[in-house]
């Protein structure tokens, strides 16, 4: 018998097969992570994975690991709780675009800022597509949502500019057209200290796809491989190419000292009382 560790020892197979419309991106995703803990060999018991709320925020019923259910847009606030109480724990943060630009908007960017050891990873399908499609704060302008129906008058947010300047130590973004970059990138994010984001760009035809043409997973796939260019070839495009076109690829990889280090390398051991510094 095989005691190679694989993907499936961290899936919780008991509760598939999984809640999400046929074409969701969703479980390439659960599965990429999976991957990653598996290449890790992380034992489950030192794994946490907290969700969200919204189709993504399932994701957690479907892992071994040791997960924790949220409130929308806190996923990032329960887990800072928990690295900080448990340090020696892996952290795992599953958001969708509403929890990490919408509803948890302020702690994503000071996560980034604080850069605890947490490694974010952001399903992003520009839509909330458990309620019915409304659209998010990743919404591309002038792209149709049950609530913009002749198309978002906003803009859009690009998540990894905006972790970036927030001050995250790791900073990638793939797809789940391009698969086998999900657990890469995931991997390099968990092994890398302080606060990182992979954010990957997902399907969902029931809304988004629909509202905008394209209403089966595969004019949704076709899609995401016209609509994203690598990082390099971004640079190298004029502003008019770059307009509708989404950089995938790794943006930050840097090394700023995490949080925890940074603590203890100011405070040490002891407290410092604060009347000492008043002199
Ligand atoms: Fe996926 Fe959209 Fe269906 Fe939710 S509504 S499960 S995001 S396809």
């Amino acid at each position: 018998m095989s005691t190679e560790i694989t993907y499936r020892d961290y899936l919780a197979e008991e509760n598939l097969p999984h809640f999400w419309c046929p074409g969701c991106g969703y479980g390439v995703i659960v599965r990429g992570i999976a991957t990653s803990l598996a290449e890790l060999k992380l034992p489950k018991n030192k794994v946490v994975v907290v969700s969200g709320i919204g189709c993504w925020g399932k994701a957690d019923d479907y892992l071994s690991t040791n997960t924790m259910h949220g409130t929308h847009g806190r996923a990032l606030a329960f887990a800072t709780g928990i690295k900080a109480a448990r340090p020696e724990l892996t952290v795992i943060a599953i958001m969708g675009d509403g929890d990490t630009a919408n509803i948890g908007g302020n702690h994503f960017i000071h996560a980034a800022r604080r850069n605890l050891d947490i490694t974010a990873i952001v399903a992003n399908n520009y839509c909330y597509g458990m309620t019915g499609g409304q659209f998010s704060a990743t919404t591309p302008a002038g792209k149709r949502s049950s609530t913009t129906v002749a198309g978002n008058a906003e803009c859009g947010f690009d998540l990894c500019r905006l972790a970036d300047v927030a001050g995250a130590n790791y900073v990638a973004r793939t797809t789940v057209y391009h698969v086998r970059q999900i657990p890469q990138m995931i991997t390099e994010a968990i092994s890398k200290p302080g606060f990182s984001m992979v954010e990957v760009l997902s399907t969902c035809p029931t809304f988004y796809g629909r509202l905008n043409g394209m209403a089966s997973p595969i004019e949704m796939l076709k899609w995401i491989r016209e609509y994203c260019v690598t990082i390099e070839k971004f640079e190298e495009m004029t502003a008019e190419e770059r307009a509708g076109r989404l950089a995938i690829g790794r943006f930050i990889d840097q090394g700023r000292p995490d949080f925890m280090t940074e603590y203890v390398r100011l405070n040490g051991n002891d407290q410092i009382a604060w009347e000492s510094l008043l002199a």
